[in-house]
């Protein structure tokens, strides 16, 4: 059984929780569209991206996909939320230089894409947008930063975009709302374990 003294200072420890909390919900009293850079070598940034994306379309919101790099399988959540009607799915590359070899092609196929996504950001009837491996264009510098910038900072201001990728620029990281770096602790792969349906695509 508790002793009544240890009862009442967990009471007490768990009253002055509550006020902290309640005291940083009642400051956040206004709402914005947010940008979301999710980055660094560990696994979940699109993932949770994804998974983000679902809340929204719970919600009943509509989401607009660019994928940036596209593997060479489709990935479970490619063949889920296309059958979703409020979800605008783009694929805007291929696998890039390394299967290519062809800058000049990379820097095209990379900014034809990003009109896509121009298109998407100019339209308040999609609140969320993500916008899955973009890090990788901007860090080889076929897209201008300072653009792409220019061109988020211009979005409707209640739309969300979420930004994933490894190594995303300073100044990505900078304009972001909301920032996270996923760490490397661990991965099955180097284990030898194959990439798993459900878990890694
Ligand atoms: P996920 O899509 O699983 O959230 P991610 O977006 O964080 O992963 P990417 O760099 O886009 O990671 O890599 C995509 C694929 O590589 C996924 O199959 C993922 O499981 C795998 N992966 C992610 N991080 C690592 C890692 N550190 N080592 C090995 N494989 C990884
Ligand atoms: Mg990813």
């Amino acid at each position: 059984m508790t002793e009544p003294h240890a009862a009442q200072r967990h009471q007490q420890r768990m009253q002055r929780k509550k006020t902290v909390v309640d005291a940083a919900i009642a400051r956040a009293d206004h709402d914005q569209g947010l940008l979301l850079v999710l980055t660094g070598n560990g696994k979940g940034k699109s993932s949770s991206a994804f998974g983000m994306m679902a809340r929204a379309l719970g919600h009943g919101l509509r989401v607009g996909v660019a994928q940036f790099i596209k593997g060479s399988q489709d990935t479970g959540e490619e063949c889920f939320f296309r059958q979703q009607e409020q979800v605008v799915w783009h694929v805007l590359g291929e696998g890039f230089t390394w299967d290519t070899q062809n800058l000049q092609r990379d820097r095209d196929i990379a900014l034809q894409g990003w009109m896509v996504v121009q298109e998407m950001l100019r339209n308040p009837d999609l609140q969320m947008l993500v916008l899955d491996e973009l890090t990788y264009p901007l860090q080889y510098g076929w897209l201008d930063m300072e653009r792409v910038l220019a061109d988020l900072r211009r979005r409707p201001p209640m739309q969300h975009v979420i930004i994933t990728g490894r190594a995303a620029p300073q100044a990505l990281c900078d304009a972001a709302d909301t920032l996270t770096e996923l760490s490397d602790l661990k991965h099955a792969f180097r284990a030898g374990v194959r990439a798993q349906k459900g878990v890694d695509c």
